[in-house]
């Protein structure tokens, strides 16, 4: 397939003169540094934090290169994966031009991000079982249809999505095909970064606030070609990942078997979990999972849900949502937390 990424490209953005930080122009680490307009005594925190942090993440992303076997060059990280989908549609959608596919019901914020980019919403919905309709997706498109976006495994209804319709639709949609993987830790499926220098339409996202338990470090990682990396990176506001967090997370990531353990034991607790749903009478159906939630049917799932929150027991309502009447989204806990919402949900459910 021949596939041009800068016809794709919002013609103002290709002509963009990047913001060259101070930065840029010395990057060795020995210096007298005046030129950032810094605080040269030092920070208010007890920890120093009056230096601007790398705006490449170099190091991290050698890290994360390593782990995820893709070139830094290929890895673009942002304040979560929230910022790399408002940075797609800035990059590539002309506000009441452009359009963007979203195959509801899924993750909420390629909507909301469109909405605020004024970028038209096309939407195919998946199929009761929550899989793709890929003939469908392809009729919805047209040469403005910039971006697509496929969340596998799927928030909120917890399945992957098969892999053959993914890869016939990037092999056929025309415009950008990004992967959420944001639950992929959970999964057996592999990532779709093995898929990379085939598909120079392909985009993957992942994130550090699941698997790796760093919700409020915010960090997010997006992978695909050199090219396209280059063009979010030029976009993104410079500084846009904390020392903080780029110090914080290098230094675990090297424990990548806690990450591991701590994958297992969450699936552990979602197989207890789903058993003791199972045995609930009132449990209509638990939609199988390759992720760390469970979307559960439940008769009344609105009151149940108000009911909950009065046992201080709190899920996602998600029965209003396309696909899901009558389910709650419930988060796989600690045993602790996982036998308090079966406690909450027995004497709430008459
Ligand atoms: C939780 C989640 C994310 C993660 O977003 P961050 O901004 O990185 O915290 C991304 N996609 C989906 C589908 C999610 O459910």
């Amino acid at each position: 397939m021949s596939f041009d990424l800068n016809s794709l490209l919002r013609p103002h953005i290709a002509k963009l003169q990047p913001y060259t930080s101070a930065r840029d122009e010395y990057t060795g680490k020995e210096g007298v540094f005046l030129d950032a307009n810094e605080n040269p005594f030092g920070s208010i925190t007890e920890q120093d934090f009056n230096r601007y942090p790398d705006p490449y993440q170099s190091a991290l992303k050698e890290e994360i290169a390593k782990i995820k076997g893709v070139r830094p060059s290929q890895i673009f990280l942002g304040n979560g994966s929230d910022e790399a989908i408002d940075l797609l549609y800035r990059a590539f959608c002309n506000p009441g031009k452009d359009n963007v596919i979203l195959l509801p019901p899924t993750y909420g914020m390629y909507e909301v991000s469109a909405n605020i980019n004024d970028v038209e919403i096309r939407k195919v919905a998946l199929t009761p079982d929550f899989q793709l309709q890929p003939d469908q997706i392809l009729a919805a498109a047209d040469a403005n249809s910039k971006i697509l976006f496929i969340c596998s495994p799927n928030n909120p209804s917890a399945n992957k999505v098969k892999r053959e319709d993914i890869l016939f639709l990037l092999e056929n949609f025309k415009g950008l095909l990004v992967v959420d993987e944001a639950y992929i830790d959970f999964s057996d499926e592999p990532s779709f970064t093995t898929e990379l220098d085939r598909f120079p339409n392909l985009l993957v996202m992942q994130t550090f606030s699941k698997a790796w338990g760093l919700a409020s470090l915010r960090l997010g990682m997006a992978f695909a070609s050199e090219e396209l990396i280059r063009i979010l990176n030029k976009i993104k506001p410079p500084y846009n990942i904390s020392g903080l967090t780029q110090d914080t997370v290098l230094a675990a990531i090297k424990d990548k078997a806690k990450v591991d353990r701590m994958i297992q034991d969450i699936l552990a607790e979602r197989e207890f979990l789903k058993g003791e749903l199972e045995k609930l009478p009132f449990v209509q159906r638990i939609h199988p999972s390759h992720a760390n939630f469970l979307l559960v049917q439940i008769p009344n799932a609105n009151q149940v849900y108000d009911d909950l929150i009065e046992e201080k027991v709190i899920v996602r309502n998600r029965a209003k949502v396309l696909l899901c009447a009558d389910c709650l989204r419930i988060t796989v806990g600690t045993r602790e937390e996982n036998e308090a919402l079966l406690k909450a949900l027995s004497k709430v459910v008459k």
